[in-house]
Formats: structure tokens, sequence, C-alpha cells
């Protein structure tokens, strides 16, 4: 049903101004992208350190794709219609990375079957599947940021809710947006405190849609029961307030909410949660209830 299938072959380790496109779609088709696991699927067992592999290759993200009609300024609306995952994944601690990393002094990688739902982290512990998408994004016109890092232009967000079924709009900065991702888990919670999700390669189908005049603050995202606003930056504190700040903009210039109520309602409704603090910025979203943004009459293009 796809119009286009990248191979897991073309990746990039960051969204820059002048990406080269490896490939061209139709504005409204759907494209399927092959991903490799952050570790370019270099980890196969548990015996392996990250002194194995070539780190340099961490976090890459499949692509880019040039889409037909997408111009500075547009929004490009990606549709996750499917996400299928790998059937092993990987995750591990570090010393010195993510949060528990300031207190482990040895290095440990968990190799785990992925099958029916379930992630095998151990003999007597199975996790239940919520498949993401870690790194998403468009080409950055301001500067190279690097897969590791979110910012405006998406990319390593770490967001549980950018999943199957899931809308994500991210800005154009460049002709032709340049859309690529990858980094995809089986399973991750909040914070990714641990510096890794359960790490996996896989094959994500998404439909891309250009929107002239799309008034949403990017990057958001929007599912069956809820949408948030994302931010990004050097401090959690500050994604904290510029995520709040960025949904009681759109409650007001998009759904007309009068600045008076903006505020109290989404203290009210909504939920300020952590996407990732594991990061060079760090992420934070606030969730509004869709039951909130249809009782307001709004309508997501
Ligand atoms: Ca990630
Ligand atoms: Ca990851």
């Amino acid at each position: 049903m796809a119009n286009l299938r990248i191979s897991g072959e073309h990746t990039v380790l960051a969204f820059g101004p002048d990406m080269k496109a490896v490939a061209t779609a139709e504005n409204g088709s759907i494209i399927e992208f092959e991903t490799l696991d952050c570790f370019a699927n270099q980890i196969t067992d548990a015996s392996q350190r990250m002194a194995d592999i070539d780190e340099t290759n961490a976090n890459p993200a499949t692509g880019p794709v040039y889409i037909n009609g997408a111009e500075p300024g547009d929004t490009l609306k990606v549709e996750i219609l499917k996400m299928e995952l790998g059937p092993v994944a990987v995750a591990c601690e570090i010393p010195g990375e993510g949060v528990t990393g300031q207190v482990v002094n040895v290095e440990s990688v968990k190799v785990m079957q992925v099958a029916d739902g379930i992630c095998h982290f151990s003999d007597d512990m199975q996790l239940p599947l919520n498949p993401m998408i870690g790194v998403i994004g468009t080409a950055n016109s301001k500067e190279w940021v690097n897969t590791e890092t979110p910012d405006y232009h998406g990319g390593n967000l770490d967001c549980i809710r950018i999943g199957e079924g899931a809308t994500l709009y991210l800005p154009v900065m460049v002709e032709g947006a340049l859309l690529g991702m990858g980094d995809l888990h089986a399973c991750m919670g909040d914070g990714e405190v641990g510096v890794s999700g359960a790490e996996i390669p896989g094959l994500v189908t998404v439909r891309v849609t250009v929107l002239k005049d799309c008034k949403l603050p990017l990057p958001f995202v929007v599912n069956d029961d809820l949408c948030a606003t994302m931010c990004s930056c050097v401090t959690l504190d500050e994604a904290a307030d510029r995520a709040v700040l960025q949904m009681r903009d759109f409650l007001m210039e998009c759904c007309g909410v009068p600045s008076e109520d903006a505020g109290m309602l989404m203290s009210l409704s909504g939920d300020l949660r952590i996407n990732q603090v594991v990061n060079p910025k760090k992420t934070c979203r606030m969730e509004l209830p869709m039951a909130v943004i249809r009782k307001l009459g709004y309508t997501f293009e």
C-alpha cells in the first residue's frame, strides 16, 4: 500500500540545512521507513560493550525524504499508520549517562525477545509494549542538530505518545521538509531515566501531508485520547514552562479560549509530563484530553 520505501541503508546523524534527500514523495503519499536501532543494529549479544561498537553511528535516522510542495513556513503532518518491530530489543545502562548512570560504575547490556505484545525483560518479568518513535524530524534550517538532540524541528523527542495511530505535526524549514526517523523503542517510560528504552529496529508506515497556514505550536502530537505540545530546552524547568505556555497559545489562538480561562482550563484538565531527561536538551510536554478539545469545537486538520 505504500508509495515509497526508504531502506535502512540511507541514514543521517544530524538534521541540517542542506541535507541531501534520498527520495522524493508526493504530498499525501504513504512512505515506509526501515529503521535501525539507536546502536545502528551493532549490538546482538549482551556480552558486547559500547567500546565494541562504532558509537559515531549512534541514533541513525532513516531518510531524509523530500516532500513535494512543502515550503518553509508550512507544517508537515505525519500520520503514523503502522509500526512493525524487529524480534529483539536492546537496553543498556552506562556509567555517566542518564540519571542512573550517575551512580553505576559498570556498564550493563540486556538483549530481549519481543513477541506477541511482550518485551521479555527477564524470565520473571514481562513488560507490555508501547511502540514509539524516539527520533523523528525535519531539516533544521538554522544549524546542524545531531540526532541525539531534540529541538523545534523534532529530532530526539523520545515521546511515548509518538506511536501507531498518532499524528505528529512538524515544522517545514527548508523546501521539501526533509523528513527522517529512527530510534524506535518497543517500550519506554516517561523520562527514559536509564538512558535507553527497549531499542529496536523496525518498519514505520506514515502518510505525509503538507499543511498551509497551520497555526499549531510545533512540534505537536495528537492521538485518540489526547494532544500535546512539546518543548526541548537545556533545562527541564524551561522545557516545562515553554510546553505549558505553548499549549496556552494553542487554546487561545486555535480554540478561541479567553485568556482568563486558558491557564485554569489547563491546570484543571491537563497533564504536564516529561518526555526525557537524558538527551543534550530535555523535553517536556503539556497534554490535554481530546474530550476537552472536542468540547471546544476544535478539529485538527
Ligand atoms: Ca532517543
Ligand atoms: Ca533510544
